[in-house]
């Protein structure tokens, strides 16, 4: 056994979310350290939409700018009610010195915070280390890692992830459901001439979801009425081709999956001295883009409950108690809107009054409220 090392607050878990929260800690002076189980970063573009409230979040650590540079600043949305243009949803409208939802791969997002990172907090990140079991010891935790060595920390913050270990330590549980919205998606050269917009597509037979990438790559996400796990480029062109005007070069296809939806939410977003942030606290449908962006509004309410705690240890059990309160409040909200999505995407006999509904929406006053619900206002934590 090597031996312990000891830190006032230990993260599990160097994903966006654990990264991000240990740079808003290094900021506040907090002692932290991070252990990360891959030993290298990992390359999926699986999240693409960073919100203009996580920029505000993210501009405070340095960390928006660098950013804004790798991404393409999406400006509005587009729907269309099969093949038809239902209306634009604009984000100039929104509070707030960012007025667009950035589009970049979450292995780049990941890039940007790891280098913020290690310029913050060059000793602080240990990766290779996957912790595995966790112990009471007076008013520490002892953290065992798989390596054989210890760390002793006063608080622990399991980022690990939807299928978390250190929620599973701490008994925290785990309760959802899923769906039965199932979705493909494919990246393509984009050669539709769109721009720096979202396109939706309402079509009868289920939604597409088209999104700009940076490098001249357009994101296509269809849904299926069963899961298909690996799908060929050819099946989401085809999806594509059915549904809206767009012709996808099967060719370019750099990328395709399928995924499936569901939400789970911890029983307790605290326990004793663990504390949750992002997937493994929620797991959010992917259809809205809100899960990691979710994650990082956790990440600066923990930063803040863990600096109070530190300097005030007493207070514990009522701060962390609001904090589960408070987290608990965002998934549902979250919850409700990325429900409503999905909703909207369903293959329905009655569409056309969808459409209506949506043109309505698209050409009245509300229309600015949806574009705030859209790109996750009314639920910032206070900073
Ligand atoms: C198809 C798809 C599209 C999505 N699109 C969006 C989007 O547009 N916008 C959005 O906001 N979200 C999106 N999401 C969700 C987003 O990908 C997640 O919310 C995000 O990755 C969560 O980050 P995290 O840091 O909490 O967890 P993770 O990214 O899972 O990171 C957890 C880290 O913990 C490490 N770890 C695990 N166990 C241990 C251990 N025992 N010890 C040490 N380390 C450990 C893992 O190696 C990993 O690096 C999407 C998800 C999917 C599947």
């Amino acid at each position: 056994m090597e031996a312990m090392t000891d830190t006032d607050v230990l993260i599990v878990g160097g994903g966006p979310v654990g990264l991000f929260l240990g740079c808003l800690l290094a900021r506040q002076g907090v002692d932290f350290r991070v252990v990360e189980a891959r030993a290298d970063p990992h390359s999926h573009s699986r999240s693409i939409g960073i919100h203009p409230t996580s920029l505000e979040l993210m501009s405070e650590t340095g960390l928006a700018d660098g950013l804004i540079q790798k991404g393409i600043a999406v400006q509005a949305g587009i729907a269309f009610g099969n093949r038809r243009r239902l209306g634009t949803l604009s984000f100039h409208t929104c509070p707030g010195s960012y007025r667009f939802i950035l589009s970049i791969p979450q292995y780049q997002t990941e890039a940007v915070i790891a280098k913020g990172f290690s310029e913050i907090a060059p000793a602080a990140l240990e990766r290779g280390e996957r912790a595995i079991q966790i112990e009471e010891s007076g008013d520490r935790l002892d953290v065992e890692l798989e390596s054989g060595t210890r760390v002793s920390a006063r608080f622990v913050v399991g980022a690990d992830g939807s299928t978390s270990t250190v929620r599973r330590l701490a008994g925290a549980g785990w309760s959802g459901k899923q769906y039965p919205d199932s979705y493909i998606m494919g990246d393509f050269e984009d050669d539709t001439g769109l721009g720096p917009v979202a396109c939706v597509f309402l079509a009868r037979a289920g939604l597409v979801e088209s999104f700009p990438l940076p490098g001249g790559v357009r994101r296509w996400v269809a849904r299926t009425d069963s899961f298909l796990e690996n799908p060929e480029p050819g099946d989401v062109a085809e999806l594509v081709a059915d549904r809206t005007t767009f012709r996808l070069s099967v060719g370019t296809c750099t990328m395709s999956s399928g995924f499936r939806t569901s939400s789970y939410t911890a029983d307790k977003m605290a326990v004793g001295r663990i504390i949750l942030v992002g997937d493994a606290a929620h797991v959010i449908s992917p259809i809205g883009g809100q899960g990691m962006n979710l994650g990082w509004m956790d990440a600066v309410d923990a930063a803040n409950v863990l600096s109070a705690v530190v300097q005030n240890p007493e207070s514990r059990e009522a701060i962390f108690h609001a904090y589960h309160a408070r987290r608990k409040r965002a998934v549902k909200i979250v919850n409700r809107r990325a429900e409503f999505n999905m909703w909207m995407g369903r293959a329905h006999p009655a569409s056309a009054v969808k459409h209506l509904l949506t043109w309505a929406l698209l050409h009245s006053p509300i229309k600015r409220h949806f574009a705030n619900q859209f790109s996750m206002r009314g639920i910032e934590p206070s900073s």
